[in-house]
């Protein structure tokens, strides 16, 4: 008998957790099910079975699963063993792993915020419990309360499970702060109780609302909307809709129900977007795309994992497109992971037309409830299905993933920050594609340093296509040197004449301009013209951004933000000036230069809500603006055939990032917006502004020599024991007082050195130094690529613990980044 569950709870705790199992689970209790369990002080959790055995634990009190969630589990077994892997590798507690995967709708936890759905209605068949009822009663006077808060208001205990069956039935939400534009399952809509053409009653309708004035403009307001007078053009009424037509109060709707006159029911909605037909034609591939195809699959035989090296507009999505739909014929489902929303607009509804409703779109905007609604979806049903998602797609629960397509492999968007578990989608997805036992196809027009690597030494396929689809020749890219034409005054705001003279050339011809500077914010820096002196983040180490639009300095790690002095406050001097450039100021310039020039502009301040990329898309694609200005979200996947001017405003502030990636990444950047121009029949003219054109970097941009670039690069690379010669751990520590810090550091590298001596470098400022009052510290650590990582691991939680005898250590915050981007 298997009296013990061991449990994963939603904590960065190295271990699983041992609870007993009540009498009245046994035999019922699965590894993948969600329980709830207490921890710490009284508080609750959803936790999920990993394993049932008969072992008690020792030394400590064993307490008992509180609520068993599920009938069905909602993990299965191949994704707990990935996250195992996730969190072995990345170096995190699977508790970090859990947190990233499911959810937040289904993983309550005491902490957990929740509103409720002003919306939802009673469903007369299943009616609410008294603890149901007595939850949402308290939620409705409060906006928003924590599970914890919750249970203090009512004196419930316990709680999470009523609570997990008020968020499935969408009475109560589950609140995150990035929520846009929730869409509800279902809405509430309104109808008579008669029949459209049915006079009498009509009448009789009218007469029951005698003189109650409000009552009579609902009335006539429902019999515009929904055309009752005109047989055969009914249209359904929602609640909230006529409501706002009538401007009245629900009373005045409750009153109507009451006279038996008007009723409501529920419409499910879908909150994706429509399905547009399905044709069963594929595109037909062209020669050099079938080739690419047919070697595709041919590498694919004895290896797992293959890189098409596809220049831009070479119709890599085509050759992805006939892949998926032979993995679908097949029944098994595919992962296809891109790096970015942006990307996902123009695509979808590629896709849509080809794969209809067998396509699942996972969006990094998606609210909660959309994302448990996917989840659902993909674990109640082994249908063959294509998944188009961002990084973390690679969660969901696929029953049978057949194939895994990384497209634009080389963005580090793939990459995760922070919080843990910091994992490389590419490198996660390739592992979790081999538990499925399925092949990966990873493109890119300028593959990552690491996969070429990779495909050169045999361990990946590769398969180059070289030419663009339609045989047009790539763009013609020409440098101006900024030096050269500041000395002849040809430098208007930051526009060297020749791209002025480019972008009214290609205006008059009627095609579109692409103007490429990354960084965002008017300009990036705010700076004393005597002294100096540069205005910081009160609690990061970084420069603030200067924002023209709400005139202030904002800060782009935290969002702090202050009003720009008058006064230098260091030389107390009016000497305080704008320097440098960034999206917003290039707008500017455009806008001064050409005034009846419609333009818009991309980067994160444009396109916070769930709608604006689209339209902002929508717009260039229809011509209806010229100019798109925007950060290096516009290199990417971006297809407009009328595009015949690139301008890339500075080369220079890529190339000068203390990065051993930056050059790859500069050149990454400027290739694929390079390719943003003539993708249609004339070709593309791309103007790249620098002050170092002598740059190998730079003419290697010009000749679309990537081989050139790589050859480069891994030469440094090697040289100087980086990726993919070594493998990079990164050591974060962090604390409050920055002295105290820097001797911890210094020690713990001391103590990291004796371990794994000359592989140690640092401890180092990294470019941001201190982020919301932490200061922060990093230490590099460069592993064999032979290593085993697990026993690193081994050896550094060795080292922490040991560190802990000394009890200032306690103080510090400690993680780690593996395979840093
Ligand atoms: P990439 O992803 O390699 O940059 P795309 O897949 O976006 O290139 O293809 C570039 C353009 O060529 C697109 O407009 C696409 O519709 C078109 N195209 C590519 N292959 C085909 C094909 N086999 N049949 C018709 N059009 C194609
Ligand atoms: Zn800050
Ligand atoms: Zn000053």
């Amino acid at each position: 008998m298997n009296r013990f569950a061991d449990v994963i709870l939603p904590l960065p705790l190295y271990r699983y957790f041992t609870y007993r199992i009540p009498d009245e689970m046994q035999g019922r209790l699965r590894q993948g099910h969600r329980v709830v369990v207490s921890f710490g002080r009284s508080k609750f959790y959803t936790a999920i079975v990993v394993a049932l055995h008969d072992m008690e634990p020792q030394g400590y009190e064993v307490k008992e699963i509180a609520t068993l969630l599920d009938d069905e589990p909602i993990v299965l077994r191949t994704q707990l063993n990935f996250w195992q892997w996730i969190a072995e590798y990345y170096l995190c507690s699977v508790g970090d792993v859990y947190k990233a995967a499911l959810p937040s709708g289904l993983k309550l936890e005491s902490e957990t915020s929740l509103t409720i759905n002003n919306d939802y209605e009673e469903d007369v068949d299943n009616r609410l419990t008294e603890r149901e009822a007595v939850l949402l009663q308290t939620l409705a006077g409060q906006g928003r309360l924590t599970v914890q808060e919750l249970e203090k208001a009512t004196g419930l205990r316990n709680t999470l499970p009523v609570l997990r069956r008020l968020v499935e039935r969408e009475a109560v939400f589950v609140t995150e702060r990035m929520r846009v534009n929730y869409k509800p399952k279902t809405e509430v809509c309104v109808r008579l109780t008669f029949e459209q053409g049915n006079h009498e009653a009509l009448r009789a309708a009218f007469d029951l609302v005698g003189r109650a004035k409000q009552q009579e403009v609902l009335l006539l307001s429902f019999l515009d909307l929904s055309h009752f007078m005109q047989k055969g053009c009914y249209v359904e009424v929602s609640r909230s809709e006529l409501l706002a037509r009538a401007d009245v109060s629900p009373a005045v709707l409750a009153g109507l129900v009451n006279k038996g006159v008007m009723e409501t029911y529920k419409r499910e909605v879908s909150r994706f977007v429509p399905l547009v037909h399905r044709s069963v034609e594929l595109p037909r591939l062209s020669d050099e795309q079938s080739r690419a195809l047919g070697e595709i699959y041919g590498s694919l035989g004895d290896k797992s994992v293959s890189l098409l090296h596809g220049v831009t507009s070479s119709g890599k999505t085509e050759i992805y497109i006939h892949i998926i739909n032979n993995i679908l014929q097949q029944g098994r489902q595919v992962l296809y992971l891109v790096p970015e929303i942006a990307l996902t607009t123009q695509l979808t509804e590629r896709l849509q037309r080809v794969f209809g409703d067998k396509l699942l779109i996972y969006h990094s905007r998606f609210s909660d409830n959309e994302r448990v609604e996917i989840w659902y979806k993909m674990l109640r049903s082994r249908e063959p299905r294509v998944v188009l998602g961002v990084r973390s797609s690679v969660f969901l629960p696929f029953h049978d993933m057949g194939f895994v397509i990384v497209d634009e492999e080389h963005e580090p968007s793939y990459k995760q920050y922070d919080p843990a578990p910091r994992y490389h989608a590419r490198s996660a997805a390739i592992v979790l594609a081999g538990m499925y036992g399925a092949k990966v196809l990873l493109g890119s027009a300028t593959p990552s340093i690491e996969s070429y690597y990779n495909a050169l030494t045999g361990k990946y396929g590769l398969v180059e296509l070289l030419v663009r689809y339609s045989n047009n020749p790539l763009p013609d890219v020409r440098t101006i040197d900024m030096r050269e034409q500041r000395r002849r005054r040809q430098v208007k705001g930051n526009f060297s004449q020749a791209l002025i003279d480019a972008m009214q050339g290609a205006l008059k011809r009627e095609e579109q301009i692409i103007l490429f500077q990354n960084r965002r914010g008017f300009a990036p820096m705010v700076e004393c013209r005597e002294c100096a002196w540069i205005p910081k983040c009160t609690q990061c180490d970084v420069s603030l951004t200067y924002h023209k639009r709400d005139n202030r300095l904002v800060c782009h790690y935290c969002g702090y933000s202050c009003e720009i002095p008058h006064v230098c406050p260091a030389c107390l001097q009016a000497t305080i000036e704008v320097r440098g450039f960034g999206t917003e100021r290039i707008e500017e310039d455009v806008e001064e230069m050409f005034p009846d020039v419609k333009m818009a502009r991309m980067d994160l301040d444009t396109t916070r809500s769930r709608n604006a990329y689209q339209e902002i898309i929508d717009d260039f694609a229809s011509g209806k603006s010229k100019i798109l200005v925007g950060t290096q979200m516009v290199t990417k996947g971006l297809d407009f055939d009328r595009v015949s001017v690139v301008g890339i405003l500075s080369a220079d502030t890529m190339l000068s990032f203390p990065d051993f990636r930056a050059y790859e990444r500069a050149f990454q950047m400027m290739s694929q917006v390079a390719g943003r121009s003539g993708r249609g029949k004339s070709r593309g003219e791309v103007l790249l502004q620098t002050s170092q054109p002598e740059l190998p970097i730079i003419g290697q941009v010009i000749a679309h020599d990537y081989i050139g670039m790589y050859q480069e690069q891994i030469l440094q690379r090697q040289q100087f024991g980086y990726p993919p010669f070594t493998r990079l751990v990164y050591i974060y520590l962090k604390h409050r007082d920055e002295a105290v810090l820097d001797t911890l550091s210094q020690q713990y590298a001391t103590l990291l050195r004796k371990v794994f001596g000359e592989r140690v470098l640092g401890p180092d400022n990294p470019p941001v130094a201190r982020i919301q009052s932490l200061y922060i510290r990093k230490i590099m650590l460069k592993v064999e690529i032979a290593a085993s990582m697990s026993q690193v691991k081994d050896l550094l939680r060795k080292i922490y613990e040991n560190s802990l005898a000394d009890s200032r250590f306690k103080q510090l915050v400690l993680y780690y980044d593996v395979d840093p981007m």
